[in-house]
């Protein structure tokens, strides 16, 4: 499983991607190509989303088998709690288990946007690291002893904030979340996205000096497509440097774009290699071509 990945030191970082359940007909065409193209560099793991609230159960489990039917890739199965009850969260991870699936990333997820209304289940979890419990327990009473093999990562968040001397701040409560889904039995965490290698160096030494002693692999996105980047600020509240996208903007076109954010990309994963990075995570978006690209330029694979 992943979790034996970083239990010794790495001779190079792991490569891993993350994948969505395909949501238009056109994704659905294409997302085997994107399989087949991304596993011919045999990453490390396949991570595969799952919609808050369990809204893309079927499509992520159906995923999830594909990857194991077609790859010889190991699937890393995200799981969601808020909205669900700890007893349907069980009997989904357990389904899972039978379909061979023993890497899960265990997240809370978000209420639904929208929705003044929404209350949580009254027999849910409202903390990822209550997840991590159940998916132990679950793993355990499903395969004995062997469920202590089953990996579980977590999220975490290095931030795009500043303090007024320039230096990264760090969300003291995540640095918490962090420590108390270790203590519940995490195997290692992956970051959310970030643009500056100083923001996830500052993650790992306030984690670290927190006590938090379980690898922390970044995620990085291909810095690519400005309009990419624009709608990650909604989807994840983390701030994209103006100068980031002053250069991508003012590029001649899409083309010279790319250019320039492949470049930026290959600096932000070449700086965090260097501060000791145990791999790197990068969020697909389902497409092969830049991620491909940053793999070579960067010389990962
Ligand atoms: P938790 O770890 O439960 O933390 C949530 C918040 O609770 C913390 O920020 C903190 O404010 C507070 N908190 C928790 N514990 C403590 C403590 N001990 N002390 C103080 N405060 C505390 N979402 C999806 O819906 N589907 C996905 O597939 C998905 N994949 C993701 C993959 C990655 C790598 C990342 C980084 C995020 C992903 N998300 C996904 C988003 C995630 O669900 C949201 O960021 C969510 O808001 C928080 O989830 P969490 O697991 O970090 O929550």
């Amino acid at each position: 499983t992943t979790a034996t990945l970083y239990r010794s030191p790495r001779a190079t970082p792991s490569v891993s991607f993350e994948l969505y359940p395909p949501r238009t007909p056109r994704g659905r065409e294409t997302i085997g190509r994107t399989i087949g193209a991304l596993a011919s560099q045999i990453p490390d793991y396949f991570s595969i989303t799952y919609g808050a609230s369990g809204s893309t159960r079927t499509t992520s489990r159906e995923l999830i088998c594909r990857v194991l039917d077609d790859t010889p890739v190991t699937p890393l199965a995200h799981l969601t709690c808020v909205g669900a009850s700890a007893e349907d969260l069980s009997e989904y991870v357990a389904t899972l288990l039978e379909a061979g699936v023993r890497d899960f990333l265990a997240l809370r997820g978000d209420p639904p946007a929208g929705e003044p209304d929404w209350q949580p289940h009254p027999q849910g979890l409202t903390r990822a690291s209550e997840l991590v419990h159940l998916l132990r327990q679950t793993a355990r009473e499903h395969l004995g002893d062997e469920g202590d093999e089953v990996s579980i990562s977590v999220a975490t968040y290095p931030g795009g904030a500043y303090a007024d001397d320039g230096t990264p701040m760090i969300a003291r409560d995540d640095v918490a979340a962090l420590l108390e889904k270790q203590a519940a039995g995490a195997d290692f965490a992956i970051t959310q996205l970030f643009y500056d290698a100083r923001h996830y160096a500052e993650l790992v030494r306030q984690a670290r000096a927190a006590g938090v002693h379980i690898p922390i692999v970044p995620g990085v996105l291909p810095l690519t497509d400005p309009n990419r980047l624009r709608r990650m600020v909604e989807l994840t509240g983390v701030p994209v440097p103006p100068d980031l996208l002053d250069h991508l903007d003012s590029a001649a076109d899409k083309d010279e774009a790319y250019q320039r954010g492949l470049a930026a990309s290959v600096r932000l994963v070449h700086e965090v290699v260097e501060t000791g990075a145990p791999g790197i995570h990068f969020y697909t978006f389902n497409s092969s071509r830049a991620v491909l690209d940053l793999l070579r330029e960067s010389g990962l694979r």
